[in-house]
């Protein structure tokens, strides 16, 4: 082996969540040379412009509001005053922790189990890494995982923007709280981050050309997220001719309301949220010997095996597009890390029930499956509760929100469930969990429930499946045969 070529089991494209995890696991199942390739920084999406940055962002935003929602219990804070620069500094504190302890242990693994640089297809199994200090090292592998996620992209409208524009990756890096800030993009992180920022006193504002909220699909739910998001924030959906210029001291956007009105405000920042696409470029993937797509990605993936079509490559993580989200990775890094490890011997694992939440408040969530709306002979049935007067909810001063949860109609299993409402991130796991285990509305029924606790929300809800399921019977999941 020369110091520019490498042999090896099985070669891991990206140090993300995804790839630290296949690379584990090739390892914990029969590779013995196993190569993990990075060609950015350490410490992965997650921990460094994702999940963790996002969520003490939005910590800082939980304090404000808590603070502005005291007097309503007669609990006078005196004025609130953010201090936009110590917010960003505690952000920025706690996300290099978390960072740091990511890339100790990614710079643990042994120098002959990592290789730093951009990897991409010369032939089916063999990558070429072009290494920081401009090398070019062969790589040749029996087995290939490619786990290099996603990056942001933005609209061509918004990207002469310069250094007022934002996206994910770098509003986390603002040394303080801009005055105003425009959102562009009302998905998950569009949603979760202008309300942190609203929150902290950015005078902000949200703009989608569509009208669909994340998460929730049923037409109630749409409706409910809309009314409870616009109460709270200035949300501008369906907008249309949505321009951006860059001045002096900002931006000014201009845009057409639904009404046909034209409108246009300056705001100090754009935060670019109009999704992530999956990094493939680089890749050169029509060398890998795979059929792609007109996107040129892989025509044919197997989420069970995290196979592409019967190649020796396996794929994990964001670079899918089905859910990208961390606990996704690390499962199908898993698989694709066991798969590759041990291929030619390739299994199906049983994917996990979908669960997708959004930190925002209130607090969204879906659980499971989702049907399609009613119709004749649907063959499920849906039980709700409307939160606005459940108790513990009132008690706290979030009386808002509902929670619809489904069931199979012929043998009443639990299949799914959308939540909007108080804290429903941790009643997101109840109903998960129970669907994973195959549990009736009727077992739910039985369950234990604490009072007064929102999750006495959940049981008025079974409550109301098990009554229209009309399940009086000895059902159970044993009960639900094929095609239910
Ligand atoms: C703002 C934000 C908030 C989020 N919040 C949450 C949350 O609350 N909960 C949640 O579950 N998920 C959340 N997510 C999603 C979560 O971060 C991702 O699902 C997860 O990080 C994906 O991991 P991954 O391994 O697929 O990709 P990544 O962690 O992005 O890893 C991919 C790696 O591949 C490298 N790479 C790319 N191309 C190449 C190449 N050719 N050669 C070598 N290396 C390459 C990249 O540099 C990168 O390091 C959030 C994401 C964002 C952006």
């Amino acid at each position: 082996m020369s110091e520019n070529q490498r042999e090896v089991d099985v070669a891991v494209i990206g140090a993300g969540t995804a790839g630290l995890v296949a690379h584990r696991q090739a390892l914990a199942n029969g590779a013995q040379r196993v190569v993990l390739i990075e060609g950015g920084p350490y410490g992965t999406t997650c921990a460094r412009v994702g999940c963790m940055p996002s969520k003490l962002l939005i910590a800082a935003a939980e304090a404000a509001e808590q603070v502005r929602a005291a007097k309503q219990f007669g609990v006078e804070p005196g004025s609130l005053e953010i201090d936009g620069a110590a917010v960003m500094a505690r952000v920025q504190r706690e996300r290099d922790r978390f960072v740091s302890f990511v890339v100790d242990s990614t710079e643990d693994l042994d120098p002959t189990q990592r290789l730093r640089g951009w990897a991409r297809f010369v032939e089916p199994t063999t990558l070429e890494v072009t290494t920081q200090d401009d090398r070019a090292v062969r790589v040749v592998a029996k087995a290939v995982v490619i786990a290099t996620g996603t990056a942001p992209w933005v609209p061509p409208s918004l990207r002469e923007l310069g250094d007022r524009l934002l996206t994910s990756d770098s509003v986390f890096e603002l040394p303080t709280l801009p005055k105003s800030l425009a959102v562009v993009g009302a998905g998950v992180i569009g949603l979760e981050l202008g309300q942190a920022m609203h929150r902290l006193g950015v005078e902000t504002s949200v703009f989608d050309l569509d009208a669909r909220m994340p998460l929730v699909s049923s037409a109630v739910m749409q409706d409910l997220a809309r009314e409870l998001f616009a109460a709270r924030m200035d949300l501008r959906l369906r907008v249309s001719n949505l321009q951006a210029q860059r001045r002096d001291d900002g931006v000014l956007l201009s845009w057409t309301d639904p009404d046909g009105r034209a409108r246009e405000a300056a705001f100090e920042y754009v935060l670019a949220a109009t999704g992530r696409r999956p990094q493939l470029a680089r890749l050169d993937l029509q060398n890998a010997g795979i059929e792609l797509d007109e996107r040129g990605a892989p025509k044919y993936w197997d989420e069970r095996t995290t196979q592409v079509g019967d190649a020796p490559i396996f794929m994990a993580g964001d670079i899918i597009g089905g859910r990208p989200l961390l606990h996704e990775a690390a499962a199908e890094g898993r698989i694709a890390g066991i798969n590759a490890g041990r291929y030619p011997e390739v299994r199906a694992h049983v994917r996990q029930v979908p669960l997708g939440i959004m930190f925002s408040d209130p607090n969204v969530a879906i659980v499971g499956e989702i049907p399609k709306p009613e119709g004749e002979g649907c063959e499920w049935e849906v039980g709700e509760v409307d939160y606005t007067n459940q108790g513990r909810a009132r008690v706290i001063g979030e009386g808002h929100g509902r929670v619809r949860i489904y069931a199979r109609r012929r043998c009443g299993t639990l299949i799914g469930a959308e939540m909007i409402g108080p804290r429903v991130e941790h009643m997101a796991h109840l109903l998960a969990w129970s669907i994973e285990q195959g549990m009736t509305a009727k077992r739910a029924r039985e369950m234990p429930f604490y009072h007064p606790t929102v999750e006495e929300g959940l049981r008025t809800a079974i409550h109301d499946l098990a009554r229209k399921l009309k399940m009086v019977g000895k059902l159970g999941p044993l009960d639900c045969g094929p095609g239910t």
